[in-house]
Protein backbone atom coordinates (compact mmCIF):
# COMPACT_ATOMS: atom_id res chain seq x y z
CA UNK A 1 0.00 0.00 0.00
CA UNK A 2 1.19 3.26 -0.70
CA UNK A 3 -0.71 5.86 1.82
CA UNK A 4 -2.36 9.19 0.27
CA UNK A 5 -1.16 12.11 1.87
CA UNK A 6 -3.32 14.39 3.58
CA UNK A 7 -2.30 18.01 2.56
CA UNK A 8 -2.40 20.54 5.25
CA UNK A 9 -1.33 23.13 3.56
CA UNK A 10 -3.84 23.07 0.93
CA UNK A 11 -6.78 22.25 3.81
CA UNK A 12 -5.42 25.03 6.10
CA UNK A 13 -5.42 27.64 3.31
CA UNK A 14 -9.26 26.24 2.07
CA UNK A 15 -10.22 27.05 5.26
CA UNK A 16 -8.68 30.33 5.76
CA UNK A 17 -10.54 31.37 2.32
CA UNK A 18 -13.64 30.61 4.00
CA UNK A 19 -12.79 32.79 6.87
CA UNK A 20 -11.79 35.65 5.17
CA UNK A 21 -14.76 35.38 2.97
CA UNK A 22 -17.06 35.47 5.95
CA UNK A 23 -15.48 38.42 7.57
CA UNK A 24 -15.09 40.36 4.30
CA UNK A 25 -19.15 41.02 4.59
CA UNK A 26 -18.52 42.66 8.00
CA UNK A 27 -18.64 46.58 9.25
CA UNK A 28 -15.62 47.33 10.78
CA UNK A 29 -17.03 47.61 14.05
CA UNK A 30 -18.68 43.87 13.82
CA UNK A 31 -14.85 42.24 12.69
CA UNK A 32 -13.86 39.68 15.21
CA UNK A 33 -10.77 40.34 17.45
CA UNK A 34 -8.02 38.45 18.94
CA UNK A 35 -5.45 40.00 21.52
CA UNK A 36 -1.84 38.44 21.60
CA UNK A 37 0.16 38.37 24.73
CA UNK A 38 3.96 37.76 24.44
CA UNK A 39 6.05 38.31 27.48
CA UNK A 40 10.27 37.65 27.03
CA UNK A 41 12.06 37.35 24.41
CA UNK A 42 11.96 33.44 23.36
CA UNK A 43 12.57 33.55 19.59
CA UNK A 44 10.50 30.84 18.68
CA UNK A 45 7.55 32.44 20.31
CA UNK A 46 8.01 35.75 18.31
CA UNK A 47 8.08 33.71 15.41
CA UNK A 48 5.30 31.87 15.81
CA UNK A 49 3.04 35.31 17.27
CA UNK A 50 4.49 37.10 13.63
CA UNK A 51 2.56 34.05 12.18
CA UNK A 52 -0.57 34.64 13.45
CA UNK A 53 -0.41 38.31 13.21
CA UNK A 54 -0.25 37.73 9.26
CA UNK A 55 -3.00 35.02 9.57
CA UNK A 56 -5.12 37.98 11.61
CA UNK A 57 -4.06 40.27 8.71
CA UNK A 58 -4.99 37.84 5.93
CA UNK A 59 -8.38 37.24 7.28
CA UNK A 60 -9.37 40.50 8.20
CA UNK A 61 -9.78 39.73 12.19
CA UNK A 62 -8.22 42.78 14.17
CA UNK A 63 -5.24 42.22 16.26
CA UNK A 64 -4.24 43.16 19.49
CA UNK A 65 -0.60 42.66 20.11
CA UNK A 66 0.80 43.07 23.83
CA UNK A 67 4.56 42.51 24.02
CA UNK A 68 5.55 42.41 27.52
CA UNK A 69 9.00 42.23 28.73
CA UNK A 70 10.76 39.20 29.73
CA UNK A 71 10.61 40.58 33.54
CA UNK A 72 6.94 41.79 33.47
CA UNK A 73 5.64 40.89 37.02
CA UNK A 74 2.80 38.57 37.30
CA UNK A 75 0.50 40.97 38.31
CA UNK A 76 0.68 43.11 35.31
CA UNK A 77 0.05 40.18 32.61
CA UNK A 78 -2.96 39.67 35.19
CA UNK A 79 -4.29 42.84 34.92
CA UNK A 80 -3.56 43.05 31.16
CA UNK A 81 -5.82 39.88 31.01
CA UNK A 82 -8.44 41.51 32.85
CA UNK A 83 -8.54 44.89 30.47
CA UNK A 84 -8.86 42.53 27.72
CA UNK A 85 -11.87 40.13 29.51
CA UNK A 86 -13.73 43.21 29.73
CA UNK A 87 -13.00 44.68 26.38
CA UNK A 88 -15.97 44.71 23.73
CA UNK A 89 -13.48 44.52 20.76
CA UNK A 90 -11.55 41.77 21.64
CA UNK A 91 -13.54 38.20 21.10
CA UNK A 92 -10.16 35.63 21.51
CA UNK A 93 -7.22 36.16 23.92
CA UNK A 94 -4.01 34.25 23.40
CA UNK A 95 -1.26 34.07 25.86
CA UNK A 96 1.76 32.58 23.91
CA UNK A 97 3.11 29.87 25.77
CA UNK A 98 5.90 28.88 27.15
CA UNK A 99 5.80 31.84 29.72
CA UNK A 100 9.13 33.03 31.37
CA UNK A 101 10.30 31.14 34.62
CA UNK A 102 9.17 32.55 37.82
CA UNK A 103 5.32 32.84 36.25
CA UNK A 104 2.21 30.80 36.85
CA UNK A 105 1.06 29.59 33.37
CA UNK A 106 -2.03 28.13 35.48
CA UNK A 107 -2.74 31.37 37.33
CA UNK A 108 -2.27 33.89 33.86
CA UNK A 109 -4.53 31.00 31.71
CA UNK A 110 -7.25 30.51 34.71
CA UNK A 111 -7.27 34.78 34.25
CA UNK A 112 -8.81 34.83 31.01
CA UNK A 113 -12.28 34.17 30.71
CA UNK A 114 -13.18 30.89 29.54
CA UNK A 115 -16.13 32.71 26.42
CA UNK A 116 -12.82 34.44 25.72
CA UNK A 117 -10.17 31.30 26.05
CA UNK A 118 -9.41 31.14 22.39
CA UNK A 119 -6.69 28.12 22.23
CA UNK A 120 -9.25 25.98 24.62
CA UNK A 121 -6.50 25.89 27.15
CA UNK A 122 -8.68 27.22 30.39
CA UNK A 123 -9.61 24.44 32.96
CA UNK A 124 -13.65 24.93 32.15
CA UNK A 125 -13.01 24.51 28.55
CA UNK A 126 -11.18 21.67 29.47
CA UNK A 127 -13.81 20.41 31.37
CA UNK A 128 -16.07 20.74 28.74
CA UNK A 129 -14.49 18.87 26.20
CA UNK A 130 -13.93 15.85 28.26
CA UNK A 131 -17.83 15.80 29.31
CA UNK A 132 -18.87 16.10 25.51
CA UNK A 133 -20.47 19.51 26.03
CA UNK A 134 -19.83 22.31 23.80
CA UNK A 135 -16.07 23.53 24.11
CA UNK A 136 -13.58 26.06 22.77
CA UNK A 137 -11.23 23.07 21.44
CA UNK A 138 -7.67 23.82 21.42
CA UNK A 139 -5.89 24.42 17.61
CA UNK A 140 -3.54 21.58 17.13
CA UNK A 141 -6.22 18.73 18.24
CA UNK A 142 -8.91 20.27 16.46
CA UNK A 143 -7.09 20.97 13.31
CA UNK A 144 -6.14 17.09 14.01
CA UNK A 145 -9.41 16.38 13.46
CA UNK A 146 -10.48 18.66 10.39
CA UNK A 147 -7.50 16.82 8.68
CA UNK A 148 -8.97 12.90 9.62
CA UNK A 149 -12.00 14.38 8.73
CA UNK A 150 -10.71 15.00 4.95
CA UNK A 151 -10.26 11.25 4.64
CA UNK A 152 -13.68 10.93 4.78
CA UNK A 153 -13.10 7.90 6.48
CA UNK A 154 -16.15 6.74 8.96
CA UNK A 155 -13.94 6.69 11.91
CA UNK A 156 -16.99 5.56 15.01
CA UNK A 157 -15.79 2.45 16.20
CA UNK A 158 -12.20 2.24 15.47
CA UNK A 159 -9.11 2.21 17.47
CA UNK A 160 -7.29 5.08 18.05
CA UNK A 161 -3.83 5.21 19.63
CA UNK A 162 -2.46 8.26 20.66
CA UNK A 163 1.42 8.73 21.56
CA UNK A 164 2.12 11.29 23.70
CA UNK A 165 -0.04 12.83 26.70
CA UNK A 166 0.50 16.29 26.75
CA UNK A 167 -2.32 18.87 27.55
CA UNK A 168 -1.83 20.84 24.51
CA UNK A 169 -1.68 17.96 22.03
CA UNK A 170 -2.55 14.24 23.32
CA UNK A 171 -4.96 14.62 25.48
CA UNK A 172 -7.75 16.85 23.76
CA UNK A 173 -7.20 15.01 20.92
CA UNK A 174 -7.74 11.93 23.22
CA UNK A 175 -11.08 13.27 24.22
CA UNK A 176 -12.23 14.55 20.49
CA UNK A 177 -11.69 10.63 19.50
CA UNK A 178 -13.58 9.40 22.10
CA UNK A 179 -16.17 12.11 21.35
CA UNK A 180 -16.36 11.12 17.61
CA UNK A 181 -16.48 6.98 19.52
CA UNK A 182 -13.44 5.81 18.67
CA UNK A 183 -11.95 3.20 21.31
CA UNK A 184 -8.72 5.57 22.41
CA UNK A 185 -5.69 4.73 23.83
CA UNK A 186 -3.48 7.29 24.81
CA UNK A 187 0.82 5.95 25.41
CA UNK A 188 3.37 7.49 26.88
CA UNK A 189 7.09 7.39 28.00
CA UNK A 190 5.89 4.85 30.52
CA UNK A 191 3.93 2.97 28.51
CA UNK A 192 4.92 -0.99 28.06
CA UNK A 193 5.26 -2.68 24.76
CA UNK A 194 4.43 0.43 22.41
CA UNK A 195 5.07 -0.89 19.67
CA UNK A 196 2.46 -3.43 19.97
CA UNK A 197 -0.06 -1.26 21.25
CA UNK A 198 0.63 1.15 18.66
CA UNK A 199 0.14 -1.84 15.83
CA UNK A 200 -3.50 -1.61 16.86
CA UNK A 201 -4.01 1.91 15.89
CA UNK A 202 -6.48 2.47 12.60
CA UNK A 203 -5.52 6.31 13.33
CA UNK A 204 -2.36 6.96 14.54
CA UNK A 205 -1.21 10.04 16.63
CA UNK A 206 1.87 10.67 17.13
CA UNK A 207 2.97 14.06 19.42
CA UNK A 208 5.87 13.21 21.13
CA UNK A 209 8.72 15.63 19.87
CA UNK A 210 11.02 12.56 18.59
CA UNK A 211 12.11 12.65 15.14
CA UNK A 212 11.45 9.11 13.75
CA UNK A 213 9.90 7.61 16.73
CA UNK A 214 7.51 5.75 14.89
CA UNK A 215 8.41 3.33 12.61
CA UNK A 216 7.02 1.12 10.04
CA UNK A 217 6.56 -1.81 11.86
CA UNK A 218 4.24 -0.02 14.70
CA UNK A 219 1.66 0.93 11.64
CA UNK A 220 -0.95 -0.95 11.18
CA UNK A 221 -2.06 -2.03 7.36
CA UNK A 222 -4.07 0.83 6.34
CA UNK A 223 -3.70 3.15 9.00
CA UNK A 224 -4.87 6.83 8.91
CA UNK A 225 -1.27 8.59 10.43
CA UNK A 226 -0.88 12.05 11.67
CA UNK A 227 2.46 13.40 12.63
CA UNK A 228 1.98 16.25 14.70
CA UNK A 229 5.87 16.24 15.52
CA UNK A 230 8.32 19.32 14.80
CA UNK A 231 11.94 18.37 14.88
CA UNK A 232 14.74 20.26 13.73
CA UNK A 233 17.57 18.42 12.84
CA UNK A 234 20.67 20.10 10.81
CA UNK A 235 18.21 23.03 9.27
CA UNK A 236 15.77 20.36 8.58
CA UNK A 237 12.19 19.70 10.02
CA UNK A 238 10.92 16.14 10.77
CA UNK A 239 8.21 14.77 12.37
CA UNK A 240 8.08 11.93 14.58
CA UNK A 241 7.07 9.21 12.35
CA UNK A 242 9.27 7.48 9.47
CA UNK A 243 7.33 8.72 6.92
CA UNK A 244 9.10 6.46 4.08
CA UNK A 245 8.23 3.43 5.80
CA UNK A 246 5.07 4.28 7.55
CA UNK A 247 3.89 5.93 3.83
CA UNK A 248 4.24 1.87 2.72
CA UNK A 249 1.76 0.54 5.20
CA UNK A 250 -0.66 3.51 5.99
CA UNK A 251 -4.02 4.36 3.92
CA UNK A 252 -3.53 8.07 4.87
CA UNK A 253 -0.25 10.00 5.83
CA UNK A 254 0.40 13.45 6.97
CA UNK A 255 3.90 15.00 5.51
CA UNK A 256 6.11 17.58 8.14
CA UNK A 257 6.29 20.21 7.34
CA UNK A 258 2.92 20.73 5.74
CA UNK A 259 0.61 18.82 7.38
CA UNK A 260 -0.58 19.27 10.77
CA UNK A 261 1.44 22.01 11.80
CA UNK A 262 -0.82 24.81 8.96
CA UNK A 263 -3.54 23.61 10.26
CA UNK A 264 -3.08 25.15 14.32
CA UNK A 265 -3.17 28.67 12.75
CA UNK A 266 -5.93 28.05 10.84
CA UNK A 267 -7.77 26.23 13.75
CA UNK A 268 -7.06 29.02 15.68
CA UNK A 269 -8.73 31.87 13.29
CA UNK A 270 -11.79 29.45 13.15
CA UNK A 271 -12.13 29.88 16.71
CA UNK A 272 -11.47 33.29 16.83
CA UNK A 273 -14.87 33.92 14.37
CA UNK A 274 -16.68 31.48 16.82
CA UNK A 275 -15.81 32.96 20.15
CA UNK A 276 -16.72 36.09 17.98
CA UNK A 277 -20.50 34.40 17.54
CA UNK A 278 -19.38 34.19 13.32
P1 LIG B 1 5.41 17.23 25.24
O1 LIG B 1 6.88 17.19 25.39
O2 LIG B 1 4.61 18.07 26.14
O3 LIG B 1 4.85 15.73 25.33
C1 LIG B 1 5.50 14.69 24.70
C2 LIG B 1 4.81 13.41 25.04
O4 LIG B 1 5.53 12.35 24.40
C3 LIG B 1 4.76 13.10 26.54
O5 LIG B 1 3.49 12.66 26.90
C4 LIG B 1 5.79 12.01 26.71
O6 LIG B 1 5.48 11.04 27.69
C5 LIG B 1 5.76 11.34 25.35
N1 LIG B 1 7.03 10.68 25.09
C6 LIG B 1 8.26 11.22 25.13
N2 LIG B 1 9.20 10.27 24.91
C7 LIG B 1 8.52 9.11 24.73
C8 LIG B 1 8.92 7.79 24.50
N3 LIG B 1 10.20 7.45 24.38
N4 LIG B 1 7.96 6.84 24.39
C9 LIG B 1 6.67 7.18 24.51
N5 LIG B 1 6.23 8.42 24.73
C10 LIG B 1 7.14 9.38 24.86
O7 LIG B 1 5.17 17.61 23.71
P2 LIG B 1 3.90 18.26 22.95
O8 LIG B 1 2.71 17.40 23.08
O9 LIG B 1 3.82 19.68 23.30
O10 LIG B 1 4.44 18.19 21.45
C11 LIG B 1 4.75 16.97 20.83
C12 LIG B 1 5.36 17.25 19.48
O11 LIG B 1 4.40 17.94 18.69
C13 LIG B 1 6.59 18.17 19.52
O12 LIG B 1 7.47 17.80 18.48
C14 LIG B 1 6.01 19.53 19.23
O13 LIG B 1 6.96 20.41 18.64
C15 LIG B 1 4.92 19.18 18.25
N6 LIG B 1 3.83 20.14 18.23
C16 LIG B 1 3.39 20.54 17.00
C17 LIG B 1 2.36 21.42 16.88
C18 LIG B 1 1.91 21.82 15.54
O14 LIG B 1 1.28 22.85 15.37
N7 LIG B 1 2.19 21.03 14.51
C19 LIG B 1 1.71 22.02 18.06
C20 LIG B 1 2.17 21.45 19.31
C21 LIG B 1 3.21 20.56 19.37
P3 LIG B 1 5.44 11.38 29.28
O15 LIG B 1 4.18 12.16 29.48
O16 LIG B 1 5.43 10.06 29.92
O17 LIG B 1 6.67 12.19 29.54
Amino acid sequence: MTARIIDGKKIAAEIREGLKAKVSGLSEKDRPGLAVVLVGDDPASAVYVRQKEKACQEIGVKSFMHRLPQDAPQGEILALIDRLNRSDEVHGILVQLPLPGGIETRDVITAISPEKDVDGFHPVNIGSLWSGEDAVEPCTPKGIMTLIDSTEAEIKGLEAVVIGRSNIVGKPVAAMLLRRHCTVTICHSRTKDLAKVACRGDILIAAIGRPNFVTGDMIKPGAIVIDVGINRAGGKLTGDVDFEAAARKASFITPVPGGVGPMTIATLMQNTLKLAGI
